[in-house]
């Protein structure tokens, strides 16, 4: 056991003090830690990148951080990789990659460790979530009764589709296989666009892309990528990683915190997005590179807070437009918001709580769309449609929060009421139990999974019991 400690996540939104803290070494101590507080209330917590109140708990804390093994083995023409819970997402990728090999999907930073990310439906762009391709789990939960501690191993069935994305609800994940996939390179484009519908014409032939809606500007930024045929660094990427992250991961963010945290000046916002951040980017420059190198950046030397509402491929062009027209409202108290957003917010009656943002906040984020397939599991955000998902994403970097979280939370709702938006559980989450329950089809049988394994709840802290309405 460690001692005792304040807990602090990574966006410094949540801390809080358990009164005991472990870091098992192996299943043994693992499953006496279980059975010493099968009465208590337990919580997992891995790299702390969640917003949300995930791995709060007064009681008792777990860290899985010593199973961090990797075994790769063939099976049934092949390869899968079996990965202990508290791995991080970047030793794994390093691992395979010295071998030739990849996972099916990354994220935007591989700072998480694998239970962590897998736990809250963590995704890139153009795949599904890393959650959706788990083929199997080991995870430490408790008997009928509830007071026996076991082993157990989830293969198949609802029980596999709610420990691909379990919030912690089910139980310690112990270890968990994923499928190998050959190690490949990404090719990349920067593109500018006027509209989203231009944007999303590239996906055709860029199916992995992500674009950014570029805030007080308001053109698109799309970084085109597809799987390249070869597997060779072209078109001087090591120079282009040295580009991206001395100009990218850390000029623009270094100044945009100097902008909104030191200076606090909204006018300069306005100038940067318009003035400067169009020059930062190469438009021509065709670079191809590994795909761990390609697909991640350095989001994680800064310090923000981020929400990020999943629309269905078929609302996202609606989406867009209402979050530009939401964005400039929050920003200037000039601006007109359009017949369609005030009909559709009257609808949703709405209207009167927009003055809690009405020229309070100017955005100065880039807004990230990443497409997300919907995947196989219960409650994950891609889950359950027959289309795929588009997460928008919402950060800032000015603290301190309170606007941004006013915004945030009338995004929310707003987009729960227009869009049906579900909103990642990782992030900042100001969604509520009604709303989830309306939007997660397949909730119900999620408790149900989880009361199986956990009949007392020990494994539940006051915000899953809160949100998801055990
Ligand atoms: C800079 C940054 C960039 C990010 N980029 C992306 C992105 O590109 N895409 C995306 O989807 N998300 C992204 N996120 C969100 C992040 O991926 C998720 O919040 C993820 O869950 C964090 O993983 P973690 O290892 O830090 O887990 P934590 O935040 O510590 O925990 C998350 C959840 O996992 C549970 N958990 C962890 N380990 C176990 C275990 N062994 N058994 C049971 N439950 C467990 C915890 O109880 C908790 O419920 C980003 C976050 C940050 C800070």
């Amino acid at each position: 056991m460690k001692n005792a400690k304040i807990v602090q996540n990574f966006g410094r939104n949540l801390r809080f003090k358990p009164k005991y803290i472990y870091s098992p070494s192996n299943r043994v101590e693992l499953i006496d830690i279980l059975q010493k507080h099968n009465n208590g209330k337990i919580r997992v917590v891995a790299s702390k990148h969640s917003w949300s109140d995930l791995i709060e708990t007064e009681d008792v804390l777990i860290d899985m951080s010593h199973f961090d093994y990797i075994r790769v083995q063939e099976k049934n023409h092949g390869t899968i990789v079996t990965v202990g819970a508290g791995c991080k997402v970047k030793h794994l990728l390093a691992e395979l990659s010295r071998k030739g090999l990849t996972i099916p999907s990354v994220g935007l930073i591989a700072e998480q460790t694998i239970a962590g990310a897998t736990a809250t439906g963590t995704h890139g762009s153009g795949k599904h979530s890393l959650s959706h391709y788990i083929e199997s789990l080991q995870v430490a939960c408790f008997d009928e009764t509830g007071k026996s501690a076991k082993i157990v191993d989830i293969i198949e069935g609802e029980p596999l589709q709610a420990a691909r994305c379990s919030l912690g609800c089910l139980g310690v994940v112990v270890e968990l296989t994923l499928p190998c996939i050959p190690q490949y390179f990404v090719q990349e484009k920067s593109t500018f666009c006027k509209t989203i519908e231009e944007v999303l014409v590239l996906e055709e032939k860029a199916p992995l892309q992500q674009f950014f809606l570029m805030p007080q500007s308001w053109y698109f930024f799309a970084q085109e990528r597809l799987v390249s045929s070869e597997l060779k660094r072209r078109g001087f990427a090591a120079m282009y990683r040295i580009y991206w992250f001395l100009v990218i991961d850390l000029g623009m963010h270094l100044v945009m915190k100097l902008i909104v945290s030191i200076l606090r000046s909204r006018k300069l916002v306005h100038i940067f997005f318009r003035s400067i951040v169009p020059y930062l980017v190469f438009k021509n420059w065709v670079v191809t590179d590994r795909s761990d190198r390609a697909l991640v950046m350095k989001h994680e030397l800064f310090r923000h807070l981020e929400l990020e509402a999943f629309v269905v491929r078929s609302r996202v062009v609606e989406a867009a437009s209402f979050v530009k027209d939401i964005l400039q409202y929050a920003d200037s108290s000039n601006h007109q918001l359009s017949e369609l957003s005030i009909e559709r917010l009257q609808k949703a009656q709405l209207l009167e709580s927009l003055s809690s943002i009405k020229g309070r906040f100017t955005h100065h984020y880039p807004i990230c769309f990443r497409r997300v397939m919907a995947d196989d599991t219960l409650i994950s955000m891609a889950s359950g449609a027959s289309e795929d998902w588009y997460a928008i994403s919402f950060i800032t970097y000015q603290e301190p929060r309170d606007e941004f979280q006013a915004l945030a939370t009338f995004l929310a709702n707003s987009m729960f009421e227009l869009f049906q938006a579900r909103i990642h559980w990782g992030k900042w989450f100001p969604q509520n139990s009604d709303q989830l329950n309306q939007l997660y089809p397949k909730i119900d049988t999620f408790r149900d999974v989880c009361c199986r394994h956990d009949p007392n709840g020990v494994f539940r802290n006051r915000f899953v019991e809160e949100k998801l309405g055990f």
